[in-house]
């Protein structure tokens, strides 16, 4: 979502004031930071690196802070760092070309305008292109800031998504990634009068673009993965089979204190659903350790659901208390000694699992569509079911598929060769 975010601004700055992206902050004229707020680390980073940009940039270059980050410190931002010219929060970043002429404007007040769903053309990757299809989030998650920063989940219309899709393809995309906090909660809410329809219908209708070979999205929530989206998910064939299915914690009472509203059997329910329908799939997942109230035996529900579900790939983290949630004030806070034991437990059991899910993989076939040129003769795409696969090769391969076989396996990369 920061990336697609980050495209927008800088299309918005090439478009209208001239500018280009550069690697070397050195030389820059504006260094832009766009944020994430969902933990705390990030942020205790933002002021370090603001100082390191302060002290090195160019003289007379402008720094600007965006992002969830800004959203949520507002105006604290330039009392602790006086040198930033401006602050822009998730939901304002259209405003970009306005605030940089604005000395120390702070743009984060949250609105309902639909000319803010129209996202620039402009893309990082000419081969696959990132649609927001939802903006907010809804839910009321007891640990996360995210409704906070970035306001209510409302829907973007299916006709403007359709016609963003269709531009992506004529420009050269073969591969859509939808984005959205709640994909799957798609047609909830539209700020208008639009046409009623849920993600199954957008991914359907979606799914007619000619041209069009593969279809993403993140992320979807758990609560709203009932049949009919499960199905369409392994019946679609240009639906890539790889589903992120955020499971947070494994156990039903903490899923009740986070507020998630399914429980560990409801999980592992959906989970086997989609075993059994896609038998290909790869799930992906994010934990939460050491949330408040945590007690060894939740844990270990939440290892008992790893052990089942045998996740692909999981993000974990420790629990970070974020101002402005209801957690923030939780009592049972779990000690950070307790909190670094579970998440190292939960490392070492993914990357157990991990190991063994790809050492079945060798002398597997996979498709894969190329997007990547490495320096080191090899370029490397990622197959449907999200496996990042390398292959010796030059840029004639660049957005081209092709059916590989794998030949030696790595952690997080498989390296194989092209059969077909
Ligand atoms: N909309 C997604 C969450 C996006 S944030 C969902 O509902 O699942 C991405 C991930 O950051 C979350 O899935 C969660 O695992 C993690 N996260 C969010 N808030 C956190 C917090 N306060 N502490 C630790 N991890 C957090």
């Amino acid at each position: 979502m920061n990336e697609r975010d980050t495209e927008h601004m800088l299309a918005e700055l090439k478009e209208k004031e001239n500018y280009d992206a550069t690697d070397d902050f050195k030389s820059a004229d504006l260094i832009l930071i766009n944020t994430c707020s969902v933990r705390e680390k990030p942020v205790a980073k933002l002021f370090s690196e603001l100082g390191i940009f302060n002290k090195k940039k160019k003289d007379g270059a402008k720094i600007g802070v965006c992002g969830c980050t800004a959203s949520h410190l507002g105006k604290e931002i330039i009392k602790r760092a006086p040198y930033v010219s401006f602050v822009l929060g998730a939901r304002n970043i259209s405003k970009i070309t306005e605030v940089l002429h604005k000395p120390k404007a702070v743009e984060i007040d949250i609105n309902y305008d639909e000319s803010e769903f129209a996202f620039k053309d402009f893309r990082s990757s000419k081969y696959k292109a990132y649609i927001n299809i939802s903006i907010g989030c809804d839910k009321s998650c007891t640990f996360c800031i995210v409704p906070k920063t970035r306001g209510d989940e409302i829907s973007i219309p299916m006709n403007l998504i359709i016609d963003e899709a269709n531009r992506a393809v004529s420009l050269g995309a073969k591969e859509i990634f939808l984005l959205g906090q709640n994909v799957n909660n798609y047609g909830r809410r539209f700020s208008g009068n639009h046409e009623k329809v849920n993600f199954t219908r957008l991914l359907q209708e979606l799914s007619k673009i000619d041209g069009l070979k593969r279809i993403r999205f993140t992320s979807p929530h758990p609560f709203h993965m009932d049949d009919e989206f499960i199905e369409e998910f392994a019946s679609n064939p240009k639906i890539c089979k790889s589903m992120h299915m955020p499971l947070q914690s494994g156990s039903t009472k903490v899923l009740k204190d986070m507020k998630r509203g399914y429980t560990k059997e409801w999980f592992l329910n959906r989970v086997q659903k989609l075993r059994e329908m896609v038998p290909d799939v790869s799930i992906s997942t994010d934990i939460i350790v050491a949330f408040p109230g945590e007690s060894d035996a939740d844990f270990e529900d939440t290892i008992d659901v790893m052990n089942q579900a045998n996740f692909e790939q999981v993000f974990s983290f420790k629990y970070s208390p974020r101002p402005q949630t209801e957690a923030e004030f939780f009592s049972d806070v779990i000690d950070s000694d307790t909190a670094s034991v579970r998440l190292t437990s939960i490392q070492e059991l993914h990357i157990k699992q991990l190991d063994k899910n790809n050492a079945s993989k060798i002398d597997n076939t996979y498709t894969v569509y190329f997007e990547e040129l490495y320096n080191d003769g090899f370029i490397s795409g990622r197959s449907d079911n999200n496996t990042v696969i390398k292959v010796k090769g030059s840029e004639e391969l660049l957005g081209e598929f092709k059916d590989v076989k794998i030949i030696s396996i790595g952690r997080t990369v498989l390296t194989g060769e092209i059969i077909n």
